[in-house]
């Protein structure tokens, strides 16, 4: 029946690991491991002639159950669930790539990511090319003979640039090669990379999934015979999810969609009325009708999601005066949050990057990125307009 069931109750009603107690929410399994009845019993688990839990690294049935139903949001065969955003992408990548393999990405990646990449994988004797977000050409130009994975997020992060999924799959596969998608910023219920063509759609977690702020985590989603594989990798590299944190992320999930609709149509609000204020220069929002590429946020994305950056005429120093302002939205770096939030990607997310860097990636001293929350959209306004006064 799972198929024909909407997004809303899958996230719900998708998978639950019942005991014979009848408990209604998701039990919390807060064990390390499992016992087996007998020796044989043991034998048959650890060989795989039986399937069953033995140890909570390398599975968990509460931790089960968070990634069961983020693979069906997903439309993915099979999840794996992480400790941390940052263990997902490393599984991902390390999973599927070895020495002397090359993988292309973005540039317009988290700050973590390219670290990640440049400061360890490139370590391992992985060749890296960095290019454009938006520039087809520019990927295709940069795929040789050992390219292995594509790599990307979309839309990106903060200045919503959105990349052509349908058409990197392709170059991907025409490369035999791998395309895999971090979908943190929209969640799957408003984008599913999977159907688009990519082979693995990646999540940190800790932002819309949790959605209030609370535990880190992170999840792996694609088809059984490649999430067989990240699996073994979790498993021997101990990324696993903490039973504790899948428990309250399946809380998350549960009250997903309700939140993700109102935080996308509050973010609308605040991008169209940023838009006509005298101190703000460029505003950066997938959600507007006139956005660049409008024709592909509307193919690819059921909203504009949660994100708005906002340049304001000044550079940095009105840019922090504003920051240092606000009453509402809260100084930090969470994103898909209950809370709206404020930052300054110049000095924050960004701020390891040269200023060629960043300017070359339209990150400016005088941008603002907001995501926006569940509190009223009049109440952010308003506290928008004095600050900005
Ligand atoms: C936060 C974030 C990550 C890293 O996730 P953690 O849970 O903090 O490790 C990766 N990708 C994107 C797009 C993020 O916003």
């Amino acid at each position: 029946m799972s198929k024909t069931l909407h997004p809303e109750t899958l996230a719900i009603r998708g998978f639950k690991e019942q005991t014979e107690y009848n408990e209604h929410n998701q039990a919390l399994f807060l064990t390390s491991s499992f016992m087996w009845p007998t020796a044989a019993d043991a034998a048959a688990l650890f060989s795989g002639q039986k399937s069953g839990y033995t140890y909570s690294r390398t599975a968990n049935p509460t931790t089960a159950t968070f990634a069961k139903r983020v693979a069906m949001l997903e439309g993915g065969e099979h999840a794996v669930a992480t400790g941390t955003g940052m263990s997902a992408i490393q599984a991902a990548l390390l999973t599927f790539l070895s020495a002397g393999d090359h993988l292309i990405c973005s540039r317009s990646l988290f700050g973590t990511t390219i670290n990640l990449i440049d400061n360890h994988i490139k370590r391992f004797g992985i060749e890296v090319s960095y290019v454009s977000q938006t520039d087809l050409a520019e990927w295709r130009a940069a795929v040789k003979p050992n390219t292995k994975m594509l790599f990307l997020e979309t839309p990106s992060n903060p200045l919503n640039e959105v990349a052509d999924l349908e058409a990197l799959a392709q170059i991907a596969h025409d490369a035999g090669a791998l395309l895999t998608v971090d979908n943190t910023f929209l969640t799957p219920l408003l984008q599913k990379p999977l159907a688009l063509g990519a082979d693995i759609s990646l999540h940190s977690a800790t932002k819309a999934i949790d959605g209030q702020g609370r535990v880190q985590g992170g999840v792996v989603v694609g088809n059984a015979e490649l999430m067989k594989q990240v699996q073994m990798y979790m498993n021997a590299g101990g990324l696993s999810m903490a039973p504790f944190h899948a428990w309250v992320l399946l809380g998350g999930l549960e009250t997903l969609s309700p939140r993700i609709e109102r935080q996308c149509a509050n973010a609308d609000k605040v991008a169209a009325w940023l838009r006509g204020q005298p101190q703000v220069l460029n505003v950066y929002h997938a959600g507007f009708g006139d956005h660049p590429q409008a024709d592909l946020v509307k193919k690819q994305q059921t909203a504009g999601g949660i994100v708005v950056a906002f340049e304001v005429d000044g550079g940095q120093d009105v840019a922090w005066k504003v920051i240092d302002s606000v009453e509402i939205f809260s100084r930090t770096a969470n994103l898909g949050d209950a809370r709206s939030t404020i930052t300054h990607p110049w000095t924050t997310t960004h701020g390891k990057m040269s200023a060629e860097a960043k300017e070359a990636a339209g990150i400016r001293p005088g941008l603002i990125r907001l995501s926006i929350g569940l509190e009223h959209a009049d109440d952010l306004i308003e506290d928008l307009k004095q600050a900005l006064a």
